[in-house]
């Protein structure tokens, strides 16, 4: 069924509480990456340019107790976006009371004001972490509708989505989330075929669901970065130093056996004996790692072998460096992915994963996938095939 979004809703005159995504990381007072809020613009322009009341709030950070505050404030984040709109942002520096109440029924058409961290609420309780029954009605009781736009924390069950959107007439999803669940919802529920799906990153651990989820759905699993490592230990193949979990050997056995030949390991490795972007580099055929050397990028010939199986595909979805891409020597096989993808025609190409998603952008590749998801936990548990409740609360059309 389709969620109802924020295009259908009627917001003119109305006050319109927004759940957005600001959870920017900040510096000093300073935020050093507004990626979030340029992100969440689409929804906002669009409730202002319909006359809508808009009221946003956002968490930032954790906060647990009263000290956990400082430098917290959402204050900076309302000035960028303030200066983004290009029209006055109120900002209600508290997160309940009469001072709030009074400013949003002063609101006039088309003004927008923001509330204070909503995590400021967990300092008593946990109100918001815990979805206090009374913190989320109190919050709705504020607007006449609710628009989720935060898919960032769409996998929690939160006052300030699940709590609310079951105190209100009317709940629809924002643009931002209307993205993540055409995009990353699309690949879960009936992707393009060939359907090709590339995992890495550091564990296997954590990335378990989201490989069973994909071995029943994708057509091919390309396997590469730390948790390939496993996978040849638990077939009898010295790993060296590289990074292995031994305490998921049995699980990569089964999630082997289970693959029936969909699941692809690499077939050669940058390796090295130091954990350093200086130490000397040899690529080494995956049967061929000394013991006292480490894995720590993808070779050149898996990248072939990849690309070969990726020229086809409609739809690629990727989760996880290749490589230690922090490391600008061990980089080569996550541009090599990235140039890879950036390169094919006629697919959709999809990144979910926080550390992915940060690799591509900081190599250059932002603008070369159809999407990049703005949820790290969030996008692996919808790839899980779990219900994200930040989703399910919203409206049904
Ligand atoms: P994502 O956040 O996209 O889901 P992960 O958090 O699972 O990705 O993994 C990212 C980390 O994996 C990176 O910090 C990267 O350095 C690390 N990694 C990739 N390949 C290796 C390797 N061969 N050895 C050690 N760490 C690796
Ligand atoms: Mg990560």
């Amino acid at each position: 069924m389709a969620k109802k979004i924020v295009r259908d809703m009627n917001v003119e005159s109305k006050k319109v509480l927004i759940r957005v995504d600001f959870n920017v990381p900040m510096k000093d007072g300073v935020i050093t990456d507004d990626n979030r809020i340029v992100q969440a613009l689409p929804t906002i322009k669009d409730v202002v340019a319909r006359k809508g009341k808009v009221i946003l709030f956002s968490h930032l950070g954790r906060v647990k107790t009263e000290e956990d505050k400082a430098g917290k404030s959402l204050a900076p984040v309302a000035k960028s976006l303030s200066e983004k709109l290009g029209q006055e942002v109120l900002f209600v520096p508290y997160t309940r009371g009469k001072e709030l109440e009074k400013a949003i029924n002063k609101l006039k058409d088309g003004e927008v004001l923001m509330f204070e961290n909503t995590r400021f609420e967990d300092v008593v309780g946990k109100k918001e972490s815990k979805n206090d029954p009374e913190l989320g009605k109190y919050w709705a009781s504020l607007g006449d509708v609710f628009v989720n736009d935060a898919f960032g924390t769409a996998h929690r069950s939160h006052a300030s989505n699940v709590g609310i959107a079951a105190n209100i007439a009317e709940v629809a999803a924002g643009y931002l989330l209307e993205k993540e669940i055409k995009f990353i919802g699309g690949v879960v529920e009936a992707p393009e075929r060939p359907f090709i799906a590339i995992l890495g990153g550091a564990k296997v651990g954590d990335k378990i669901g989201v490989i069973e989820n994909l071995l029943k759905i994708a057509d091919k699993v390309l396997i590469g970065g730390g948790m390939s490592y496993t996978f040849f230990k638990q077939q009898g193949y010295e790993i060296g130093t590289s990074i292995c979990e031994n305490d998921k050997l049995d699980l990569a056995k089964e999630l082997l056996e289970k693959a029936d030949g969909k699941l692809v390991l690499p077939v050669d490795l940058r390796v090295t004996k130091e954990f350093s972007n200086d130490s000397e580099i040899r690529i080494a055929s995956f049967d061929d790692i000394q013991p006292d050397e480490m894995g720590l990028d993808t070779g050149p010939q898996t990248l072939k072998n990849y690309g070969e199986i990726l020229k086809d595909a409609k739809t690629v979805l990727w989760n996880g460096p290749v490589g230690v891409f922090e490391f600008s020597n061990f980089a080569g096989g996550t541009i090599g992915i990235c140039e890879t993808l950036a390169n094919l025609e006629n697919a959709t190409t999809i990144i979910g994963g926080g550390d992915s998603a940060a690799a591509a952008i900081s190599l250059g590749f932002a603008d070369k996938f159809t999407h990049i998801s703005t949820g790290g936990g969030a996008s692996l548990e919808y790839l899980e095939g779990k219900v994200l409740p930040g989703l399910a609360c919203v409206d049904e059309v």
